[in-house]
């Protein structure tokens, strides 16, 4: 199937072959029609499945062909909220490139930075706002936009929307928002919460479900590294030096870690920068950029910053320390192998996390092949240690060098999304706002 043959207008045609897509991935096969079509969705579709595209093109051409609004500013007529400021960013900079034959315009609005150019650029009239929920409600009190005209609203990872605590800031927004609409939801799970939401705000909706849950990519060839704690670190330096990898996405447990990975790094001559939710915007948006043009190798990320991060074909990822929650796993490697190119999945993992290891088995319903490296063979005689469960840095710190000190046990077999949640609330003002 071609993009042609899919009845996007010309403009679209080109903006996309210039991206140098050829075929149509299956969510933009399945969504694009449908969108077109007037259709509200359902979409079961993790990022890595080309999905921003497949609701951004048809969207892009709703706008074209519907009525425009009376002379006078613009209106803004679709609303795409996400979940974190970088895949708001990432979202923009996908609708700018889609439609840079069209006459609309667009912008984002997220947390972290100053609101008063976000305002100015609102008050020039944009035709698609992409933000975050919080930093949006900042907007609405301070009367900085008009949510009456919205056609098209767009909620994308819905489901991480919910784990970071925004249900309450959602329904606000969607308080807002006219009642005939099309409603576009995209979610990689759908729990009973997403089930709610979704009754409340879809129309007969078309139901499309990509990759199945919990299931990691087919283009991701995963192993375990086997190694003893003090010397991932050493490890990790190895693999990139003498694989010569030139990205390498790395995910720690805590920000601490991050940052101090990345240090180390950093002096082992491998260039390195940390993302985690303690880092400034700017430092954040510097990192990714410098991360994507190639002047960083080693980006070390925690679970919550890297959430719908989008590097183009990112060919390796590293699991430093395993997550707590089995399901990170598979966000994390979803990193890679995406969109149809091939990627790596290595996890570096010490004796304290092999009950970590076995519920991510459980989960991803395989073994993953163990592969020792070279002398990096772990010590039999070390025996396993509590982890500790903290992602704050109080918590990351204890992780240094207290090791016995600390009294928290291993995560349960199977550690609940609730507990997901909790942890995640605690950083979700930063990230939204
Ligand atoms: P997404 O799931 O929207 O985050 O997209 C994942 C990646 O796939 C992005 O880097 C897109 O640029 C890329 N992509 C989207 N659509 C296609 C396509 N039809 N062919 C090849 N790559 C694509």
């Amino acid at each position: 199937m071609s993009f042609e043959s899919l009845g996007l207008r010309a403009e679209l045609l080109r903006a996309v072959s210039e991206k140098g897509y050829s075929m149509p991935t299956p969510i933009q096969q399945q969504a694009i029609p449908l969108i077109l079509e007037g259709s509200d969705i359902m979409g079961g579709a993790q990022t890595g499945t080309g999905k921003t595209a497949g609701f951004t093109l048809p969207l892009l051409q709703r706008l074209m062909a519907a009525d425009k609004p009376e002379k006078g500013r613009r209106a803004i007529r679709a609303l795409v909220l996400t979940p974190t400021r970088e895949l708001a960013a990432q979202v923009a900079e996908s609708v700018q490139t889609y439609g840079r034959y069209l006459p609309l315009k667009s912008t984002v609005v997220f947390g972290g930075v100053s609101i008063n150019p976000q305002k100015m650029k609102l008050i020039k009239g944009v035709d698609i706002l992409i933000a975050t929920p919080g930093r949006l409600l900042d907007h609405v009190g301070q009367n900085s936009v008009d949510l009456s005209k919205i056609d098209i609203l767009v909620l994308d990872e819905a489901d991480r929307m919910l784990d970071m605590g925004f249900i309450r800031d959602i329904r606000k927004v969607l308080a807002l928002l006219p009642k005939q609409k099309q409603t576009l939801l995209f979610s990689a799970t759908f729990s009973e919460e997403i089930k709610q939401l979704a009754n409340n705000l879809l129309k007969s909706p078309a139901l499309i479900e990509v990759a199945q849950r919990n299931t990691a990519s087919e283009h991701v060839t995963q192993v375990v590294h086997p190694v003893d704690k003090n010397r991932k670190r050493e490890l990790l330096s190895y693999l990139i030096g003498s694989n010569n990898w030139r990205q390498v996405l790395v995910f720690t447990r805590t920000k601490h870690i991050a940052n101090r990975l990345s240090e180390q790094l950093t002096t082992d001559g491998i260039m390195a920068a940390a993302i985690h939710g303690n880092k400034s915007q700017g430092a954040r948006t510097k990192a990714l950029a410098d991360f994507k043009s190639g002047k960083v190798r080693v980006l070390v990320a925690t679970d919550i910053a890297a959430r719908g991060l989008d590097i183009n074909q990112l060919p390796h990822v590293v699991n430093f320390e395993l997550p707590n929650v089995a399901e990170d796993y598979v966000h994390r490697i979803g990193r890679t192998g995406r969109a149809g190119n091939e990627g790596e999945a290595m996890s570096l993992v010490c004796v304290d996390e092999l009950r970590l290891l076995k519920d991510i088995e459980r989960l991803i319903k395989r073994n993953i092949p163990k592969v020792v490296i070279g002398d990096f063979e772990p010590d039999p005689s070390i025996k396993a240690e509590p982890i500790n469960k903290g992602r704050s840095s109080k918590l990351g710190n204890a992780n240094r060098g207290s090791r016995n000190k600390t009294t928290q046990q291993p995560p349960p077999p199977h550690a609940s999304r609730s507990g997901r949640a909790k942890r995640n609330t605690g950083q979700n003002q930063q990230r939204g706002r």
